[in-house]
């Protein structure tokens, strides 16, 4: 299996390296060259099996042969043997033919802890069997930062840096990636919103020079092996609901389109999906963009719901990339128009996308809403991310069609919208409970790829 960049420009890589790289050398994100399927029979047969059973025969034809069966099935098994559920991505039934999937029972209390906790296991093979050393720099909208940070700590040959946007991250976000005492980790504030944060770290892989000294890899979900592990939850969830027998509905919330787009894969590998819908806060550039054809980057206005406050959505670019007919120069073309703010979205290719998703946006008031509206009909506390996907979800309903809401992250990591909405602060699990004694350890960083090169050098001589 080969991955290629969506940019047309950069080699082929097999899985561990496109692993290992995050960022392809053109600016481009990698993408399979074909997409294994599933025979209905061979998804009919998860049924029953335990997740890390499932998350086996899902991830497997991606690999080739970077990563023995034993190997695999190891990382798999440390993955989420940390989890606190034993389904690892639980669904709770919210009302007839709507449920949640809980993707909050791993050790940061989001959904990017599926992906994390994975490569990082992977990552401690590949390293181990290569002796290098690399140098993570992460950006982060709150979430990914922590869950990199638990994933990566305490290895002798990974530092992990994270630059999140100083001030819009909550305060229990901040203090999941401020209090690890590890030396290898490094919380970096930068000042400038989460947009800012990821420019800059696509600056210093750009650098070709500095992300060859310092071994660079990106976590972010510009890196196809999260993507991949996201996958599983849609087999797992939509199996358990009847498929492939019948067909299942998802709506996600959305802010860098990596989630999402797992789900596409999924039903790309034949997955009976039928709708998958895009729910997205009051930075609604992808709604704005399957509505009118226009992506248009604007201002992120912070909101209740930060982890997707976010204007430009990086893996939207592979969703582009196989809505123009795997076309990497089409992709060049309009990756520089949206340097310059924006581009216009070819007639053929907007069809397209327009037959794999539907969006909705939600507005704060309406969020707040939502997490009252679910507390009084079925006790649930959901969290404000989940309450966006929830309130899309319940304006896509289709009878006979299940419809799964993907619940992002434990109501505890955002404390404050929640007491807000319905007057409750949801109490953090007994891991995390002294996480406000904890101290902290924060870098503020300005929004400048030079200053943050400086600071990634220094740190690795002294
Ligand atoms: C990251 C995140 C999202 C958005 O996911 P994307 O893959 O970036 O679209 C939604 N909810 C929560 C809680 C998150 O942490």
């Amino acid at each position: 299996m080969q991955y290629v960049s969506t940019r047309g420009q950069a080699p082929a890589l097999n899985f561990e390296q496109a692993m290992l790289t995050g960022l392809a050398r053109d600016g481009g994100l990698y993408v399979p060259e074909t997409i294994p399927t599933m025979s209905f029979d061979e998804i009919a047969a998860l049924e029953g099996l335990p997740y890390e059973e499932v998350a086996l025969r899902v991830i497997r034809p991606f690999i080739g042969d970077c990563f023995s069966e034993e190997e695999l099935t190891g990382a798999i098994a440390r993955a989420y043997g940390s989890f606190d559920h034993v389904a690892r991505a639980p669904l709770v039934q919210l009302a007839p033919g709507h449920h949640l999937l809980e993707l909050f029972r791993g050790p940061t209390l989001a959904f990017k802890d599926f992906a994390m906790q994975l490569i990082g296991q992977l990552f401690q093979i590949a390293l181990a069997r290569s002796g290098q050393r690399v140098t993570i720099v992460g950006a982060t909208s709150g979430d990914t930062g922590s869950a990199a940070i638990e994933a990566f700590r305490g290895l002798s040959n990974v530092d992990v840096y994270i630059l999140y946007p100083h001030g819009r991250v909550s305060e229990v976000q901040r203090r999941q990636m401020s209090t690890p005492a590890d030396a290898n980790v490094h919380a970096l504030a930068l000042d400038g919103h989460f947009d800012d944060c990821q420019a800059r770290l696509k600056d210093l892989f750009n650098d070709h020079a500095f992300r060859d000294g310092v071994g660079l890899a990106g976590v972010n979900s510009i890196n196809w092996a999260r993507v991949l592990a996201q996958v599983v939850y849609y087999f797992s969830a939509a199996v358990s609901l009847g498929a492939p027998h019948r067909q299942v509905d998802f709506t996600v919330p959305t802010g860098n389109f990596g989630d999402i787009f797992a789900g596409f894969i999924a039903r790309e590998m034949g997955l009976p999906i039928g709708r998958l819908v895009i729910a997205t806060n009051q930075n609604d550039i992808l709604h704005r963009a399957l509505t009118t054809g226009e992506y248009r980057v604007g201002t992120v206005e912070p909101s209740i719901s930060p982890s997707m406050d976010i204007q430009v959505s990086s893996n939207f670019e592979r969703a582009l990339f196989l809505a123009y007919g795997r076309d990497g120069a089409a992709v060049r073309q309009l990756m520089d128009e949206l340097k310059a703010g924006g581009f216009t979205i070819s007639q053929g290719a907007l069809e397209q996308l327009r037959d794999s998703f539907v969006s909705g946006r939600v507005s704060e008031a309406e969020t707040t809403q939502m997490i009252r509206t679910i507390l009084e009909e079925t006790g649930e506390v959901i969290c404000p991310h989940t309450a966006v996907a929830v309130r899309i979800a319940r304006e896509n309903l289709r009878p006979g069609v299940p419809m799964v809401s993907l619940s992002t992250a434990h109501p505890a990591k955002f404390p404050d919208a929640v007491e807000a909405a319905v007057g409750i602060r949801p109490a953090l699990p007994p891991h995390m409970a002294d996480l406000f004694d904890r101290d902290e350890r924060i870098t503020q960083v300005a929004n400048d790829a030079e200053a943050i090169k400086s600071l990634v050098l220094e740190r690795r001589t002294s």
